[in-house]
């Protein structure tokens, strides 16, 4: 799929600003004093969300991938992840940073983890590190709230200082999140860089929010889900949901990511209230059933290029109507791309895992 007239140039993709190089050494020294890693990755993409290069040092600590975001995650194809992850014997825990009771477990299996080898340390460092937008910031403001609830005291010393470090200019600060030995997640993570080596991998990424749209473009974002979409055959599953209205459309009132479904009401509108998440459930109607319909009256083969291609061209005028972009929007193929991409993100397409796990050859 990554195919599709995507891979002009080939190649690795360089996209990356100087400065984040700078910031990745900087991570390698804090690593260094780190005593457990919590590496956030997303759970729609458990791989292509990894940073290749530091890998080998992240592998060498005691670490545990938090595979975030698992309410956007297909729970059905989620256990296959957790399973490849126990057959690499690597520690797992699918998470959503937003949800208290899941980031509990997850701290729960690091104390457990670190206090099975180290019981005499006086103080244990974690460190959270991901690419962008995985949700770390999310997950250590839980991880605040928790270590409030477990030691109240910390309301005066929030940001105390845990220990000067070699190399690093400023004093770190921390979490206290159990004691004997006291353990404190630091409340700064570590970004790291994405590694995008080849097209897919840096679509999947931008569509997951890691890499920015225009490092790629949108219209080629929406084309590469339609293609995923297309040939899993998922708009076939869309049939019965055409007469049901779904509940529980909820908005959070303070998401911060661009991604926000206010985005696809017309910009004069209010706030969203009752009557626009009807227009939402509407619109995520018209687009399950623009798709379903495409996708059933197409007669081409699916695994062609060209058909597909001529396929996902159709989809978009499909798309235009049901999202009501008028039909002369000088730039209506650019506002498709965004709303569409908006609604998959926001999880309303369902939920999804774009990675494919790998195979792991089993002893019989
Ligand atoms: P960071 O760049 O890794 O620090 O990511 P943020 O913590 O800023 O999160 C990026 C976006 O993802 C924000 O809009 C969060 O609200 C959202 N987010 C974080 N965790 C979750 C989660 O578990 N589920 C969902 N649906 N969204 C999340």
């Amino acid at each position: 799929m990554g195919e599709m007239g995507f891979n002009a140039g080939g190649g690795v993709i360089n996209w990356f600003p100087g400065h984040m190089a700078a910031a990745t050494r900087a991570i390698r020294q804090r690593l260094k004093v780190a005593d457990f890693v919590i590496e956030v990755r997303d759970a729609r993409i458990p791989l292509s969300s990894a940073n290749a290069d530091l890998q080998p040092q992240l592998s060498g600590k005691r670490r545990v991938i938090a595979l975030n975001k698992k309410d956007l995650a297909n729970p059905n194809i989620m256990h296959r992840w957790t399973h490849y992850f126990d057959t690499c014997k690597q520690d797992c825990v699918p998470i959503s940073a937003h949800s208290k009771g899941s980031v509990k477990k997850l701290l729960d299996l690091v104390e457990y983890k670190l206090k099975e080898v180290i019981s005499r340390e006086p103080t244990l460092l974690v460190m959270v590190v991901g690419v962008p937008n995985v949700g770390k910031s999310a997950l250590i403001n839980s991880i605040h709230q928790i270590a409030l609830s477990r030691f109240p005291a910390q309301e005066k010393m929030k940001r105390a200082t845990v220990g000067p470090l070699p190399g690093v200019t400023q004093d770190i600060a921390g979490y206290k999140i159990a004691h004997q030995p006291s353990i404190y997640v630091l409340d700064t993570p570590g970004v790291l860089v994405p590694s995008i080596p080849d097209i897919e991998t840096g679509l999947k990424l931008a569509l997951a929010g890691s890499v920015k749209d225009s490092v790629v473009g949108e219209e080629r974002i929406a084309q590469y889900l339609l293609a995923v979409l297309n040939t899993r055959g998922t708009p076939f599953h869309w049939k019965h949901l055409n007469n049901r209205r779904m509940e529980g459309i909820r908005y959070e009132s303070e998401e911060k990511n661009e991604y926000n479904l206010k985005n696809l009401k017309p910009k004069r509108m209010n706030p969203p209230n009752k009557s626009d998440v009807v227009y939402i459930e509407d619109l995520v109607m018209e687009v399950q059933r623009a798709l379903y319909l495409s996708l059933t009256e197409f007669n081409g083969n699916i695994e062609d290029e060209g058909d597909l291609e001529g396929l996902i061209d159709q989809q978009f005028g499909a798309l235009q109507k049901a999202l009501k972009i008028p039909h002369k929007a000088s730039e209506a193929r650019l506002m498709v791309s965004k709303k569409f991409l908006t609604l998959f993100r926001t999880g309303k397409l369902g939920p999804f895992i774009l990675d494919d796990v790998p195979h792991v050859e089993h002893r019989s």
